[in-house]
């Protein structure tokens, strides 16, 4: 698709990580699909990756731990 930020750029699909952060809670997700601007570098989740980050997210943070690291499997 085309970028809505630099409107140049096309997006290609991608790998990137993720840092989510709250309180004293890091979550570090790798390996999270996204698409990627090939100009300016704007990363796109969709939204359904995203809920499933957040899920993620709240399950650290209801743990109380420090640092999280995951692997996206999907
Ligand atoms: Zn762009």
């Amino acid at each position: 698709m085309k970028c809505a930020i630099c409107r140049n750029g096309v997006t290609q699909n991608g790998r990137i990580t993720v840092v989510l952060e709250k309180d004293h809670t890091t979550v570090v997700c790798k390996n999270v699909p996204a698409d990627v601007c090939e100009n300016c570098g704007e990363e796109y989740v969709s939204s359904k990756t995203n809920g499933e980050l957040l899920t993620k997210a709240q399950e650290a943070l209801k743990r109380g731990v420090d640092l999280e690291m995951l692997r996206f499997a999907a």
